[in-house]
Formats: C-alpha cells, sequence, structure tokens
C-alpha cells in the first residue's frame, strides 16, 4: 500500500457527515430567544422586510422558506413581492421608505434582480445597519478591517460550523474555493480573522488539486457538481460544501449535489458536510442571527 492510500485507510475511520440542518435548528431555537428577549424588552418583535422582484421559482422557494422560519423564530416579516418590471427608481424609493421604518431591522433584497435593475445600486442604497446580507461595501469593509459588521450569511455558517467542530482555527490552513462577493471573499476574510493561513484559488489557478491537498479547512464555493473528489483533499481535512447544483437525471427527474463528491471525500476527509443538509440551513439560520444582531444594535442592546 502507498504512502498516500496508508494516509487514507487510517483517516477513513473518524469520517463524519456534519449535521448542517441539526446546528441551524440549534441555532434558530437561540435566535428564537434571542427575539422573545428583545421583545420583552423593547416591546416589539425584530422585524425583517422580504423584497422578491419577478417570480424566479428558487427565489420563491427561498424567500417562503426565509418568511417562514422568521416567523418561528419570533421575527416578524415584511414581505415585498414586487412586479418583474418594477423599475430600479420604484425598487430605490422602497429601500428609502424601508431605511426609515423603525419596525424595520433587517432589509434582505433577493438576488438575483432582474436585467433592467443594477443590483449594485440596491445593495448601497441599504441602511448598513439593516444591511443582514452584509454585501454593503460600509460592512465589507468593516470586515476585512476587523472591525464589528454584519456578516454574509453563507460564510458565517460556514465559520460557525467550522469553530464548533474544530474549535479554536489559529495556525490552521485554509483553502476557498471561490472568489465571489457572497461567498468566497467574505469566507477568506472571516477565516483570516479567525487567524488561519488562507488561500484563495479559482478558475486561473494553477494545479487546484494541489493547493486544496494543503488544506486543513477546504471550503468549495464553485458551482460545478461534485468537481472536488477524494485526489482534492488531506488526510483528515474537513471539508464544507456551499455548492448547490440541480442535477437532471434520465427518467425527467433532477437531484441536487454540491461541488464535493461526498462519497469519496468521506474517505479521506475527518468530516464533510453534505448537500442538501450541510450549509444550506445555517445560510437562513444566519440571516435570522443577523437580524436579531441589527435590532439589538439598533436599539442599543
Ligand atoms: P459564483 O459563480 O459567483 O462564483 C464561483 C467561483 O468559482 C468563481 O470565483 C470562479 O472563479 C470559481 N470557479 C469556477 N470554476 C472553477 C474551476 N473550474 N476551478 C476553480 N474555481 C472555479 O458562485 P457563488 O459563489 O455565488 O456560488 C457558488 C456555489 O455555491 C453555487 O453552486 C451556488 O448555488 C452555491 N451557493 C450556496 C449557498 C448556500 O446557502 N448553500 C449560498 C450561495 C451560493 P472566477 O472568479 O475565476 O470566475
Amino acid at each position: 500500500m502507498n504512502e498516500a492510500a496508508e494516509d487514507q485507510r487510517q483517516h477513513r475511520d473518524y469520517a463524519a457527515r456534519i449535521d448542517g440542518k441539526a446546528f441551524a435548528l440549534a441555532l434558530r431555537a437561540d435566535v428564537a430567544q434571542g427575539a422573545a428577549g428583545f421583545q420583552a424588552d423593547v416591546g416589539r418583535q425584530p422585524g425583517l422586510a422580504v423584497v422578491l422582484v419577478g417570480d424566479d421559482p428558487a427565489s420563491q422557494v427561498y424567500v417562503k422558506t426565509k418568511m417562514r422560519q422568521a416567523a418561528e423564530a419570533g421575527i416578524t416579516s415584511f414581505p415585498h413581492l414586487l412586479p418583474g418590471s418594477t423599475s430600479q427608481t420604484e425598487l430605490l424609493e422602497l429601500i428609502a421608505r424601508l431605511n426609515s421604518d423603525d419596525r424595520v431591522d433587517g432589509i434582505l433584497v433577493q438576488l438575483p434582480l432582474p436585467a433592467q435593475i443594477e443590483e449594485a445600486a440596491v445593495i448601497e442604497a441599504i441602511d448598513p445597519a439593516k444591511d443582514v446580507d452584509g454585501f454593503h461595501p460600509i460592512n465589507v469593509g468593516r470586515l476585512s478591517t476587523g472591525q464589528s459588521a454584519l456578516v454574509p450569511c453563507t460564510p458565517l455558517g460556514c465559520l460557525l460550523l467550522l469553530q464548533d467542530r474544530l474549535g479554536d482555527l489559529s495556525g490552521l490552513k485554509a483553502v476557498v474555493v471561490g472568489r465571489s462577493n457572497i461567498v468566497g471573499k467574505p469566507m477568506g476574510q472571516l477565516l483570516l480573522n479567525a487567524h488561519c493561513t488562507v488561500t484563495t484559488v479559482h478558475s486561473r489557478s494553477r494545479d487546484l488539486a494541489a493547493e486544496c491537498r494543503s488544506a486543513d479547512i477546504l471550503v468549495v464555493a464553485v458551482g460545478r457538481p461534485e468537481m472536488i473528489d477524494a485526489s482534492y483533499i488531506k488526510p483528515g481535512a474537513t471539508v464544507l460544501d456551499v455548492g448547490i447544483n440541480r442535477i437532471e437525471l434520465a427518467d425527467g427527474a433532477s437531484r441536487l449535489t454540491g461541488d464535493v463528491n461526498f462519497v469519496a471525500a468521506s474517505s479521506v476527509a475527518a468530516a464533510v458536510t453534505p448537500v442538501p443538509g450541510g450549509i444550506g440551513p445555517m445560510t437562513v439560520a444566519c440571516l435570522l442571527r443577523n437580524t436579531l444582531t441589527a435590532a439589538k444594535a439598533r436599539s442599543g442592546r
């Protein structure tokens, strides 16, 4: 047996499936407790405005889930379901009203937006104190300078799972695959703030597999079904799979899969998140957590 195979054999015994769904449930219970405390102190529930433009079916499902879970956590949703023909001016007017509405602590604008609306203009119009997606340049800047900030929900969920599993992340080697503004870049920044040694790789990187194999923590956010197999993973690594890909099957049905081949990864890694049931549920839980954080900060708590 060669050295790599022996390494794999030794680590196979403790590969584990990280249950993001269960962790998200516990996190939402914590938020519910915090929201009840907020209501007792302030006399109202934390409020989340949810803005959806158009009728994209996936976005409708996401928005419905977010509002249902908000209600379960004791957070009031203010839904604004606008037609796909909405102009940028109309949307910016709505954002201005929500910014000055005291019942609204968080503003979520579901992306993507229709082509006639510039996403950056909408994100920059949101009051940074109500920016529960953490996309506003002020919050991005605060995160990158190590100040307190509202942080994008998906990478925040990843960080909480990692800290729960590994404790102090100080000194660990982390590799993030993907450099989007909503996942890859803030993920790298959060891991750097947690004192990891961080490498971000992307479509132009050379020898991606070798970079990934150097990682104690591997976070993958690419959008390519099962691109990461065992040859990308260091024995004993912790692997978080952010990808959500819908695969069409021969019989016309479809299934969801991540960017990581879960079975192959489990034979080498210490722990892997599944898709579904890994990072996805953490994203919504972190949105609720951010809404409570924003509500408390706005009321000086
Ligand atoms: P983007 O398309 O914005 O970014 C993808 C990144 O992957 C880019 O940086 C791109 O590099 C990189 N990339 C593409 N192909 C390769 C390759 N062959 N090798 C290395 N890097 C590559 O995607 P997002 O970050 O928005 O999302 C990524 C995935 O995560 C998607 O499947 C999405 O559905 C999912 N997602 C899941 C969430 C959840 O809640 N679980 C939330 C958000 C996203 P380059 O910059 O060079 O083009």
